[in-house]
This record gives structure tokens, C-alpha cells and sequence, in this order.
């Protein structure tokens, strides 16, 4: 197999301005220089390209890129990009895309997503599972695309009582991954990529985790709260060996059950404080993981947050549009082998409605959404605490967890294997 290439959405306007540095061919046989364009809509027919005729050397900048989309920090900025510039027509707009080499891709989105000071077998660790879930997305994006004709990727299940709802990638048809949050966010080469990131993926060029010759969806989360969580009761229900439960310490930890799909074992288990590679307050190896450190929560692995009744039938209003009256009780239906509620009661002084899966728990609690869902729910007088464990879904690797497992000096092999049982590394290309 050759080095793979991924087309990235950029954006999406009624017209693109964009530079072309360096010497660049068309799709329509065009030769062009060092030269700043427009395109509008009667510019491009169906779709346009631009090709550098030196790839090394040759970029092109986008201008007005809208960065920080629904925060409050939005703005536009000029982002600069390797490879090729596409254009095409969607309804009344133009897209950009850029298409480049995966490695290149990754380069840049590890670079801003991990910290310079990442130790090596971690970034080694990163640079294999976000190449994997790269092309994994990748395959079923097209999956999806060929399916739609038929039948619809389903990601909201509706029953009498409420409804079950799981955020994943049903929306891209006509590129692999946008640039966003929603899939990773991607700057082009704006920013400076760090040179650790750029050894790391070179000493693991090409590698992959595979399960049953496919490659892995490998996912990845701050913090699992000491165990992690199986991919079907986060997402679609689809099975897959190599996103299951893991224990994520040495040994179990000791008096402790760990089926937290028992209502029981689960509350023990988010009450106390076992011991797990996440469970750590060691700053030095917090600031390789977390980017933004000094903002950031240390009260990960354990957290409580308080919210009074009339708050939490706002959210329930102003997030899911529903009306339950006055909020009574908060009931746990069913739970996921981390303890990560995967349907949750809202009983209420109107109604009683059960919602799910655990990102809609989570953005249904939360002005944002709160750590995790695997949390158990206190009343205090008109208020409720809830008291939760971990950050993130926990399904795959635990990010905090892996930088602990490297700082004791554990191989990035061993470290994936922790993370994915079952699973293989093999190298594809
Ligand atoms: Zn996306
Ligand atoms: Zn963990």
C-alpha cells in the first residue's frame, strides 16, 4: 500500500480567495505562479484543482477562514497548506479542500493537539492510534457515503419514553474529515509543528492497530476514572473486541468489584478513590497531556458538580427542548463497564423521560457538558450533586493514564496493548 493521501474540508463560501506560492498546476491544464485569486461560484464548474508542481517547497494560503466556530472567540484568519487546493460546488457555495499525505496531516494535527514537552513513547503511542482512527474514518465515511442511497446511518433512537441519541460521523460526504472539532482541528502549516511529533511518527511510519485485518477505530479521552468503557455503549451498537472494558492499573485494584454495570459496585467504585495510571496529581507529566494546563481542572479522576432543581430544568429546556415541570429525581437506568451512564431518568413534576447515550447525559447536565457521564447523582435539600469519575467517553486509550504508563518507562507497544486488547500492530505502508 502507498502512503495514503486525506482530503480535509477547509470551508465553505460563496466565494474563496486564496495564494498559490510557489509553482502550481489546474485541473484544467492551467500553469500558474505565485498568484492571488478569487473564484466564485460561475468560476467553477463542477470542481477545480490546483496542484503544486513542487511539493516541497510549494503552498498555498486561504484567506478568511472562520476559526473557533459557535465560541465566543470566533474569527478569520489566513491558514497556509501543503499539497493540493480543491474546489467545488455545494448548493450555492464553494469548498475547499486540502489534499495531503496523511503523514503530513498528522504532523499537524498531533503538533497542536499534544504538548512540546511529550515524552517520546507517548507521541509514538498518539502518532499510532490517531493514524489508525484517521484511516478507519476514513473507510467508514465512505462506508456511509455508499450506503445513504438505502438506508440511513442511524444515530438517534426515539421510543415512547425518550430517546437514545450517540454523536458520531454520519456528515461528511464529500470530504474525509472536516477541520473542525468535530472531527480534529487542523491549521494547515500556520502553526510551528514540534519536532518530537515529526520523530515519533517517523519511528512509527506506516503503523497501525488492526483487529481481524481491518483497521482499528482507535478512540482516545483525558481520563477513563480507573476503568474504560466499551465502544457499543457510547456509540452505534456494534461490537468491537478491542474497545472493551480494561482495568486501567497494574492489577485490579483491590476490594473492588469491577462489573460497574451493577448499580451498586458503581456507586463504590465513583465514591472512592482507586488506584489507576490516571489517578495522579503529578503536574509534570499533566502539562504533556493537557494543552491549555494552567486553565484546566486537576479534579479529574474524581469531580462533584451541584445543580439546583430550576437550573437543571433550564438546561433541560434551553438544550433538549423538553419541559419536565420541576425537576424530582435523577435516576440511573443503566450503566456501561466503566460506570459511564449509558441512559439516565429525569423524573419530573410534568413528566418523566429517560435520555442517553452518554454525550447527550453529558451536554444535557452541563452549560458545555460535564466531564463524563459515569457519575452518581446526590440529593441535597432543592439540589443535586453529582459526583462523577473520569473525562472523556473512556473508550480507547486514556490519555493521562498513557503519559503516566511512558513517564515509568513503558514501550508505546505495551502501551497500546494496555489500551487494546486483541488488537494488532502491524505496519500498512
Ligand atoms: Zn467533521
Ligand atoms: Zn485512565
Amino acid at each position: 500500500m502507498n502512503a495514503p493521501v486525506i482530503e480535509v474540508g477547509i470551508l465553505s463560501a460563496p466565494s474563496i480567495s486564496f495564494k498559490l506560492n510557489g509553482r502550481f498546476i489546474s485541473s484544467t491544464g492551467e500553469e500558474i505562479a505565485n498568484e492571488e485569486r478569487t473564484v466564485t461560484l460561475s468560476d467553477v464548474k463542477d470542481t477545480l484543482e490546483f496542484a503544486p508542481l513542487d511539493p516541497d517547497t510549494a503552498s498555498f494560503e486561504l484567506f478568511h477562514v472562520v476559526i473557533g466556530v459557535q465560541f465566543h472567540w470566533e474569527r478569520e484568519e489566513t491558514q497556509r497548506f501543503n499539497g493540493k487546493l480543491k474546489l467545488f460546488v455545494e448548493g450555492d457555495k464553494i469548498t475547499a479542500v486540502n489534499i495531503l499525505l496523511v503523514e503530513d496531516y498528522l504532523l499537524s494535527v498531533i503538533s497542536s493537539e499534544m504538548s512540546a514537552t511529550s515524552s517520546l513513547e507517548l507521541l509514538k503511542a498518539h502518532s499510532v492510534i490517531s493514524r489508525s482512527w484517521l484511516l478507519a474514518q476514513i473507510e467508514k465515511c465512505r462506508d456511509v457515503a455508499r450506503r445513504v442511497s438505502t438506508e440511513e446511518y442511524k444515530t438517534l433512537i426515539k421510543t415512547d419514553e425518550g430517546y437514545i441519541r450517540w454523536y458520531d460521523r454520519e456528515d461528511h460526504t464529500h470530504f474525509d474529515v472536516c477541520a473542525d472539532d468535530h472531527c480534529q482541528r487542523y491549521q494547515g502549516i500556520t502553526r510551528i509543528t514540534a519536532p518530537q511529533v515529526a520523530e515519533a511518527l517517523k519511528a512509527t511510519s506506516g503503523q497501525v492497530l488492526t483487529y481481524n485485518g481491518k483497521v482499528c477505530d482507535a478512540r482516545f479521552y483525558k481520563s477513563c476514572g480507573g476503568i474504560t468503557e466499551s465502544f457499543e455503549n457510547v456509540w452505534e451498537p456494534v461490537k468491537h473486541p478491542y474497545l472493551t472494558q480494561v482495568i486501567d492499573n497494574e492489577a485490579v485494584p483491590a476490594g473492588y468489584d469491577t462489573d460497574l454495570t451493577n448499580e451498586e459496585h458503581a456507586r463504590k467504585w465513583i465514591l472512592s478513590n482507586p488506584p489507576a495510571y490516571c489517578n495522579t496529581h503529578d503536574t509534570k507529566v499533566l502539562s504533556q497531556v493537557l494543552n491549555d494546563y494552567d486553565r484546566e481542572t486537576q479534579d479529574f479522576y474524581r469531580w462533584e458538580v451541584k445543580l439546583t432543581q430550576a437550573e437543571i430544568k433550564d438546561l433541560l429546556f434551553r438544550k433538549l427542548g423538553i419541559d419536565v415541570g420541576d425537576v424530582l429525581d435523577l435516576i440511573p437506568v443503566e450503566r456501561g463497564v466503566s460506570g459511564r451512564l449509558i441512559r439516565l431518568k429525569i423524573v419530573g413534576s410534568k413528566s418523566t423521560i429517560i435520555i442517553g447515550k452518554e454525550l447527550e447525559i453529558r451536554k444535557a447536565l452541563s452549560e458545555s457538558h460535564l466531564y463524563s457521564s459515569a457519575f452518581v447523582v446526590e440529593k441535597e435539600g432543592d439540589a443535586f450533586a453529582l459526583k462523577g469519575a473520569g473525562w472523556g467517553h473512556g473508550v480507547g486509550l486514556c490519555q493521562i493514564g498513557a503519559a503516566i504508563m511512558a513517564s515509568k518507562g513503558i514501550a508505546y507497544q505495551d502501551i497500546l496493548t494496555h489500551y487494546f486488547p486483541n488488537a494488532e500492530l502491524e505496519k500498512i505502508y
